[in-house]
């Protein structure tokens, strides 16, 4: 059984060992956030089992994950538990790695590119920056206590704030973040969809950020990137990646080459 971290929607970011890992399985079980386009890479004879719960994140319809996981496990198929981005990062991985090594089921775990670091490269935009932002820091919005962050703490750290599932709280988030302390300038960028086809992001500060995605009609999935290194984004050439460019880029090399 192998836990696989799809990425956040491109399949060109998938990893070599993801990709082959994908590629030898019987069953995938993919969460929502797992993209079309990866989807598409399945071969006919994989069983694409959709066990997503958008949302709500209920713990009835995980414990139900577990035990299918483990059902087809037992069968005697290979098996992969397909997540978006890298299944580490609020993805469950560790409980259902524990979960599964409990009840003896052997698994391996193939890491993948959470959107957080996707949406860097994407947008060009640096999460750490010389003399800027030292550090990073990977922060739910939603949690299942309804705890939330010091942030204080995290104002005065200075690090660059990758917020996943925040989309649905932007308003609260907001006000906790001015009240404890950060900038009302200081910079956001927000994205949806990244890497995706449809891919949308705009750049706000922490002050106008919930009214500002709200205008824009931005939702879920969706990242909040917040510091000061945001402003150090370099807006970019997009597309110059993509397989087919690729093929140039090939072309280009051999005739360097040739020179
Ligand atoms: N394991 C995933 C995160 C799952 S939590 C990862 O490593 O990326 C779900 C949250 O991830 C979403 O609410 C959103 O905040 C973020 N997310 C996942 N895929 C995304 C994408 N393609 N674009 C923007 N945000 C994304």
């Amino acid at each position: 059984m192998w836990l696989v971290g799809a990425g956040p929607g491109d399949a060109e970011l998938l990893t070599l060992k993801a990709y082959r890992t994908l590629q030898s399985v019987d069953v995938w079980l993919v969460d929502d956030l797992v993209s079309d386009d990866i989807l598409a890479l399945a071969p006919t004879h994989v069983r694409i089992v959709p066990v997503g719960k958008r949302g709500g994140c209920v713990s009835t319809a995980q414990g139900f994950i577990l035990r299918l996981m483990a059902r087809y496990a037992q069968s005697g198929l290979q098996v992969a538990r397909v997540k978006g981005g890298d299944p580490f990062i609020f993805g469950r991985g560790g409980e259902e790695l524990a979960w599964l090594r409990d009840r003896g089921i052997a698994v391996e775990a193939v890491g993948g590119m959470t959107a957080g670091l996707a949406a860097a490269s994407a947008l060009g935009l640096p999460l750490t920056h010389r003399e800027v932002a030292r550090g990073v820091a990977f922060v739910t919005v939603h949690t299942a206590d309804g705890t939330t962050h010091d942030w204080q703490t995290l104002a005065r750290s200075g690090l660059t704030l990758v917020c996943y599932m925040g989309m649905a709280r932007k308003e609260q988030l907001q006000w906790e973040m001015l009240q404890g302390g950060f900038a009302a300038d200081l910079p956001v960028a927000v994205v949806e969809r990244v890497t995706c086809r449809n891919e949308r992001s705009l750049v706000t500060t922490v002050g106008a950020m919930a009214a500002d995605i709200s205008a824009a009609g931005l939702g879920s999935p969706a990242l909040l990137i917040i510091g000061k290194a945001v402003a150090h984004r370099v807006s970019m050439q997009r597309g110059s990646a993509q397989p087919g460019c690729t093929v140039s880029g090939v072309a280009e090399a051999v005739e360097i080459l040739a020179v």
